[in-house]
């Protein structure tokens, strides 16, 4: 045996020697000797299989099975059937190893559960939506056996605990992955811990230095922090001890990546972030003895002892969240003025809300559906509803992780929850797909209502329908839910292809009598003349007859150069031709160009004067020279350049990867970009004409528009303007911070007021 030989040896006895731990850990473990040697089984089992095979930061590949079943077991405490597919979950994607043999030796459980965790054939190709394909795909499994996406979790949380040793542009993809898709899944499914954890670990990828900032603070402020909760949990802890409560007082503060979030949302600094301590009061029941009473009498004491902020209780015992949460929070103000957060719970709320779904269905009453069961339910509606190819899909699901819910009731008094925004149309579709189809309007708390009324909680809907009335295409407009709008558009997809149809031959017809025929160019032009944002949207509108084809003259001479939608050219690889932008060029011969050219991995770098490639500013983000960038490359061959934070772009990278390159700036002295800034600051005289003078003059930098308002001696300002680049922008920042009366100057954001960013800020509390 060579010197290699042994080291491997020694490795794999200390994997062994890890299951072992893990069994002895988790009690559903070794309940029977069966399932002790079914797990040791699956360890030897998987060990065999990866042998000779090392993750990328050196170690045994077994290894890592063995962190994911170590947090299946602990984090999420699930039992031996996890455990053991855990341990497989990666051999029939990378060995040998069939489903088959896993289900000879593991039986049928074991077998689907790795079946739906291993990955479509074909994932490496660039293929259209792969990611997209093996995520409905996981979804399927997770429908038929909900442990599949636990263990999914899990295996992603381990890969993100390692991401370190991953190249760079592969870490940009998967922590933006993460946050868009698995963390809010996690979320979605109550699975706290780890949802935040994958959050914090995420940022720190992205954003490594406004992570590390962050943490740097909340260390520096620790004992702070520990003075004042102790401030208030000391005469709590008196109190509770007299009427003699069993309970455990924690303290926690908010998860960084909250805390940035916040930030972000806010446009604030730090130190305003006002709500970052929380404190828990977790208590055991006392035998025969209401839990929620219980609940309300901590609530009491604590809010005799210290002042609460008015509006902020949440009661999440009476009508707990849609993931199951349920206790009871209030805000109080400590001694030292200081708003702190308190949570109220009782050990098995406490069990629910850190381990989410597998504690849930420790305490499931036998028979009753809970919120959980409906959501899967939800999902498998919509699975049967959408397209299989379709990126719509993943858009749907999204929706519907981040939904938050609102209680309606019917006529009848049954209550039923919908997510935040639902109109009454969508609450027909959510009763049944008929009532939708005919709904003509609702009476909401007995007053007449049209269909596109947005309900409140609490609101008593009933539906008015009538058998003459038609689903029309605009009620796509009036539906928020995932599941209204999957049924609106089933309907509407024949319909749609006939429109696109017609709207293709309407057009060849105009341009024929121009002796013209569709070309990518051509199509570019009006894509930006009518505004739409793809071709088969044009030829849709075109065919129903709301984009008329009567300025089309305007449309084809229309220059595509103007100073906000440009089009430039940069160079990345390798690049032959040099006639992209030749007219005969057909839609074809792009989209192979696209295949071809697609650099992989590699920066494409952005400069003023390169020729052969043509790239746009996207208007959700609007990046400039020096900001982190990611290219999406679009269907029409054109780079899409997004902030590396834009919400659109997490989104791209989580869906279609494929297209996405990551980009880099030269410096850029020629072309200027549009920013905004925003400022605020106490009004007087002057200040406008100063701070207009400094931008025009000192540093001649071109505005294009300049907004100030004023109430009772406090302003605020946006001012549009045209910039090289980040670092100058950053300059006249603080030249204009420096102005006397100016209080806060900041660049804004643009992506910052899309709904994602209103849904995020929903979802993202303590
Ligand atoms: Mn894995």
């Amino acid at each position: 045996m060579t010197q290699d030989d042994i080291l491997v040896q020694e490795q794999e006895e200390i994997a062994r020697q890890k299951v072992i731990e893990i069994i002895a850990n988790n009690p559903r473990c070794h309940k029977n000797a069966d399932d002790e040697q079914r797990i040791r089984k699956a360890f030897e089992l998987a060990n065999e299989a990866h042998r000779g095979m090392r993750r990328k930061s050196g170690e045994l590949y077994i290894f890592h099975p063995i962190a994911v079943a170590k947090i299946v077991a602990e984090e999420e405490g699930l039992g031996a059937t996890s455990v053991i597919s855990a341990l497989l979950h990666d051999v029939v994607e990378d060995t040998n190893i069939t489903l088959e043999d896993l289900e000879s030796v593991f039986g049928p459980k074991v077998a689907t559960i790795v079946d739906g965790l291993t990955k479509l054939e074909g994932v490496f190709d660039q293929t259209a939506s792969m990611q997209a394909e093996n995520f409905r795909k996981l979804l399927m499994s997770m429908i038929e056996d909900v442990r599949v996406i636990l263990i999914k979790l899990a295996d992603r949380l381990h890969n993100m605990r390692t991401l370190a040793s991953m190249p760079e542009h592969k870490q940009y993809r998967i922590a933006a992955e993460t946050l868009y898709i698995y963390a809010p899944m996690a979320h979605r499914l109550g699975l706290f811990a780890i949802k935040t954890e994958l959050e914090d670990l995420s940022l720190k990828y992205e954003h490594p230095h406004e992570f590390q900032a962050i943490a740097d603070k909340l260390k520096g402020k620790e004992t702070d922090y520990n003075n004042i909760i102790e401030s208030i949990a000391q005469p709590i802890r008196e109190r509770l001890n007299a009427i003699g409560f069993e309970y455990d007082i924690k303290a926690r503060t908010k998860s960084i990546y909250s805390i940035w979030r916040k930030m972000k949302n806010k446009n604030i600094p730090f130190e305003e972030v006002y709500d970052i301590l929380a404190m828990r009061v977790v208590f055991k029941s006392k035998e025969g003895m209401n839990e929620k009473n219980q609940c309300w009498d901590v609530y009491s004491i604590v809010t005799d002892l210290f002042k609460p902020k008015p509006d902020r209780l949440r009661d999440w015992i009476s009508s707990p969240k849609a993931n199951g949460y349920e206790a009871l929070h209030t805000t109080v103000m400590s001694p030292s003025g200081r708003w702190v957060e308190i949570q109220i719970r009782s050990e098995r709320m406490d069990e629910i809300a850190e381990r989410g779904l597998a504690a849930h269905w420790k305490y499931k009453e036998d028979g009753k559906e809970n919120e959980i069961d409906n959501w899967i339910k939800s999902i498998r509606e919509m699975l049967e509803k959408a397209e299989s190819n379709s990126l719509d899909f993943f858009d749907a699901f999204k929706l519907n992780l981040f939904a938050s819910e609102m209680m309606i009731f019917t006529p009848k008094g049954e209550s039923i929850s919908m997510p935040i925004g639902s109109t009454a149309l969508d609450f027909a579709f959510e009763i049944h797909t008929n009532l939708g189809y005919h709904c003509i309007g609702a009476k909401v708390n007995y007053r007449l209502e049209p269909l596109s009324y947005v309900l409140k909680s609490g609101d008593q809907v009933e539906i008015i329908t009538s058998e003459k009335q038609k689903p029309k295409y605009e009620w796509l407009n009036y539906v928020t839910t995932a599941k209204a709008k999957a049924c609106i558009k089933e309907l509407f997809r024949e319909e749609r292809k006939n429109y696109i149809f017609m709207g293709e031959e309407i057009l060849t017809q105009e341009l024929q009598k121009r002796k013209l025929t569709i070309t990518a160019r051509i199509l570019l032009k009006l894509k930006r003349t009518y505004h739409v944002s793809s071709k088969d949207e044009l030829y849709f509108q075109i065919g129903k007859g709301t984009i008329s084809l009567d300025n089309i003259e305007d449309a084809l001479t229309m220059k595509t150069e103007n100073k906000l939608v440009k089009i430039w050219k940069l160079t990345f690889g390798k690049s032959s031709s040099s006639d992209d932008d030749s007219d005969d060029e057909t839609d074809e011969e792009l989209d192979e160009n696209a295949n071809k050219k697609m650099p992989k991995g590699k920066n494409v770098i952005l400069s003023d004067e390169s020729e052969t490639r043509r790239y746009t500013i996207a208007s959700c983000c609007n990046p400039i020279p020096g900001d982190d960038v990611v290219a999406y490359v679009d269907e029409d061959n054109t780079m899409i350049l997004h902030a590396r934070r834009c919400p659109v772009a997490m989104k791209l990278m989580s869906s279609r990867g494929d297209r996405i390159v990551s980009a880099q700036w030269e410096s850029h002295k020629v072309l200027s970009y549009l920013a905004q800034i925003e400022l605020a600051g106490i009004d007087r005289k002057c200040l406008v004409s100063e701070v207009t003078k400094i931008i025009s003059q000192d540093e001649n930098v071109n505005m294009r528009s300049v907004h100030f308002e004023s109430h009772d001696g406090v302003f605020t300002g946006n001012i549009f303007l045209y910039i090289y680049n980040a670092t100058d922008l950053q300059l006249l920042i603080q030249k204009i911070s420096k102005v006397k009366g100016v209080d806060r100057v900041s660049r804004k954001d643009r992506s910052e007021d899309n709904d994602f960013m209103r849904d995020m800020q929903e979802y993202t509390s303590f």
